[in-house]
């Protein structure tokens, strides 16, 4: 649009704030987006009557990967040192007395090491 011969832009996606799923702070500028998922590529077939359905989001950060890890670990979720924080991450589940899930970007090709987020 225009008034008196300046042109104003009009970005209507800037009228919503967004919140970090993490700190709750408003997100100024680009969200770091995370998305987890699906899990239909289990390698076992396991029944998942019982446990937690994953979200798969998108999940919205700020730009830094310890906000990631902070909203991972407030989940009780593991986080696989072997890889990073990344926009796509794939939920591994961790059998055990307590089942857990974990998170890994899936790109290296060795064992996980899951580790506190
Ligand atoms: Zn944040
Ligand atoms: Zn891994």
């Amino acid at each position: 649009m225009e008034i008196m011969g300046i042109r104003i832009s009009t970005v209507v996606t800037d009228n919503v704030a967004l919140r970090c799923d993490d700190c709750l702070e408003i997100i100024y500028g680009t969200p770091w987006r995370v998305n987890i998922l699906d899990t239909v590529a289990a390698e076992t077939p396991v029944s998942w009557a019982g446990r937690p359905v994953l979200n798969p989001g998108p999940f919205q950060f700020h730009g830094d990967p310890a906000h990631v890890r902070s909203w991972m670990r407030r989940r009780g979720w593991l986080f696989c040192r072997r890889g990073e924080v990344r926009e796509i991450m794939r939920p591994i589940p961790i059998p055990g007395d307590e089942f857990r899930w974990g998170l890994c970007d899936g790109l290296h090709r060795d064992d996980h090491e899951f580790v506190q987020a």
